[in-house]
């Protein structure tokens, strides 16, 4: 007995706990271990893991997987391991074991004392090797790739036999222990399971559990020139770690009779292996092979580029983890795969950061204003509210003068019916300050264009209120010209213009897909307080979204901030659109 084991009845209230944001979507994972603590398989333990492969970095989809496998472990008071899957020394690096740490730590997951590699059971692997041969269940074959894969039948068609599957135990042993030794060339021998070349699933049709590859390990250098495959190491890697809950992607189902097959014939602990759908998002790649190529042919600046969905580029993009968890919860677990809309992902940024990003001004791109009667060298300070969500906040003072900027967006020279903000002859409340009225509009002789705008403002109107109790519809932010702070402001829309990054023209591939206008940057004024903003620090810019300071570009002399989404909701439309039409 476990103490304070949860039960079915303590899931369901979670599920109906008021406090929720939204009712936990269905996990039947969740259900299967309330079932099996019930019952007190594996004597009431939850022991899962999270085996990244270190050829790359994370990405959200990972983020799902790790939040299910230690999520589910915390919540049932078990245990979730690290193992890095590093059977092919040919494509790791440490580069990425560093990066996949960092990542599931920011995510806020601890594995303490439990990080382990595949390649701590290279030795024991070989022996259960052995034991698979002696016992004649496994065979050396001289047969090459592509006379396996030949051999190896189709769907439709069973599978030859090779003509090495009969050779004796001990010239099976002796050959292996050759391999190890380094005897052959790279594909000139290979160990296989000797299961069934009829069988009507391809992965039981004697598949190879050892090839020969003359290649230094990241951890165990040259000792082996040998390596387990995938599907011979993973399984028995769970099995090793005394896994119960072995949770995978659904393209893993076909392989669970394989791995079964192994534990049983080698006797060993059975971890039950449980597939659930991938996350798959709109206008998003998840695939490290991709994404590598994305940073490899210079298509992005890096892993860590904010368009980019893994989980240091979401990181520098200024999501929290907070709202990556609230989204992995969300989009919940199913058996069967989906598309999420990426919408959802903001949605649960701008929750989370609504409650506590401060709010300050910015304008991204300005258009000088001039208030005419107020004096030349006078400056007010005036009180500015840090977060109207948040009252401990507290406020900031905001340096007022003759000059300043508004976007160019919030004015216009004919303004179409209901354009509240700045227009000839108009009025705009500025927030947090005074009512101003735009007199006279200045242009550029040659090209037309609108440079600056004299105003007058109305002195009778700091405190929100004005003296007649005429009404100003439109509140424009702004910064003062002399005191804001000159900064770069990355704007950022979908990597890909195509919901399905995959859907491209004959003889194209998804590069063609890539947005042109995915990034945009702008020279922009920040208001004064946010002269000693760090490093990731994160805001609200009055009406223009969240943003936050970029990690590896911003300096004190030229801050750069990142747009992390804009304020505008399309899930809430969504969700909105859903809840009208039930
Ligand atoms: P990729 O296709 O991006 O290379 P992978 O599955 O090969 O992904 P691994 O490093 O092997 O990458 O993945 C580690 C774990 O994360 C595995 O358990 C895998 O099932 C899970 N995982 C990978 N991609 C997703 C995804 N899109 N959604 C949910 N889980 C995922
Ligand atoms: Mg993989």
């Amino acid at each position: 007995m476990i103490p304070n084991k949860p039960s079915r009845d303590d899931a369901e209230n979670k599920m109906n706990n008021p406090d929720k944001k939204v009712n936990v979507p269905p996990n039947f994972i969740r259900n299967i271990i309330l079932e099996d603590l019930e019952n007190n398989k594996n004597e009431g333990r939850v022991h899962t893991r999270f085996p990244p492969e270190p050829n790359g970095y994370l990405h959200i989809g990972h983020a799902k997987s790790i939040c299910l496998n230690f999520g589910l472990a915390e919540e049932f008071s078990g245990l979730c391991n690290l193992r890095f899957d590093d059977t092919n020394p040919v494509k790791e690096e440490e580069e990425y074991i560093r990066s996949i740490q960092e990542d599931i730590r920011w995510l806020g997951f601890d594995w303490e004392d439990r990080l382990f590699y595949a390649s701590d059971y290279f030795d024991t692997l070989y022996e259960y090797a052995l034991k698979l041969i002696k016992d004649g269940k496994a065979y050396v074959d001289d047969l090459s790739a592509d006379e396996i894969r030949e051999y190896r039948g189709t769907l439709t068609k069973p599978g030859k036999e090779s003509p090495f599957r009969k050779r004796s135990i001990e010239e099976n042993l002796s050959l292996f222990e050759r391999m190890k030794a380094g005897e052959f060339k790279n594909g000139e021998k290979v160990l296989r399971a000797k299961i069934d070349m009829a069988s009507p699933n391809l992965n039981m049709r004697d598949p190879v559990m050892y090839r020969i590859l003359h290649a230094a390990h990241h951890r165990t250098g040259k000792k082996w020139c040998i390596y387990p495959m995938y599907d011979w190491a993973h399984g028995q890697s769970d099995s090793i770690e005394g896994i119960t809950h072995s949770l995978c992607t659904l393209e893993f189902e076909d392989h669970r009779p394989l791995y079964d097959w192994f534990v049983e014939n080698l006797g060993i602990h059975a971890p039950q292996q449980i597939e659930f759908a991938r996350l798959d998002m709109n206008y998003t790649l998840l695939s490290k092979r991709k994404l590598l190529r994305l940073v490899k042919e210079g298509f992005v600046s890096g892993w860590d580029d904010p368009r980019m969905p893994t989980l240091s580029g979401i990181r520098r993009r200024g999501y929290t983890p907070e709202s990556i968890r609230d989204f992995c919860e969300r989009i919940g677990v199913a058996k069967s795969n989906s598309v999420v809309d990426i919408s959802l992902l903001e949605h649960c940024l701008r929750e989370d950061l609504n409650k506590r990003a401060p709010r300050v001004m910015a304008v991204l791109r300005p258009l000088k204003v001039i208030i005419e009667n107020y004096l030349e060298n006078k400056m007010e300070e005036l009180e500015a509210e840090n977060n109207p969500e948040d009252a401990s906040a507290g406020t900031r003072k905001l340096p007022f003068s003759r000059e300043i900027y508004i976007e160019q967006d919030d004015f216009r020279e004919d303004p179409p019916r209901k354009f509240f903000r700045l227009a000839p002859g108009q009025e705009v409340r500025l927030k947090h300050a005074y009512i101003i009225k735009c007199e006279k509009v200045i242009k550029d002789s040659k090209s037309g264009e609108v440079t600056e705008i004299h105003c007058s403002y109305d002195p009778a109107t700091k405190s929100g209120q004005t003296a007649d109790g005429r009404k100003v519809k439109g509140t424009l932010h702004w910064v003062s010209a002399k005191h804001a702070i000159a900064a770069e402001v990355r704007l950022y829309d979908h990597l890909f213009s195509k919901p399905d990054p995959n859907e491209t023209e004959a003889g194209q591939d998804f590069i063609s897909n890539l947005n042109p206008n995915s990034l945009e940057s702008v020279n922009s004024f920040v208001e004064p307080s946010l002269k000693n903003a760090k490093p990731g620090e994160r805001y609200q810019f009055l009406r223009n979204g969240y943003f936050c300071v970029d990690a590896i570009d911003s300096t004190a002399e030229k801050p750069v901030f990142n747009r992390t989404t804009a304020l505008r909701d399309t899930w809430a439309r969504i969700e909105r659109s859903q809840s009208q039409n039930v």
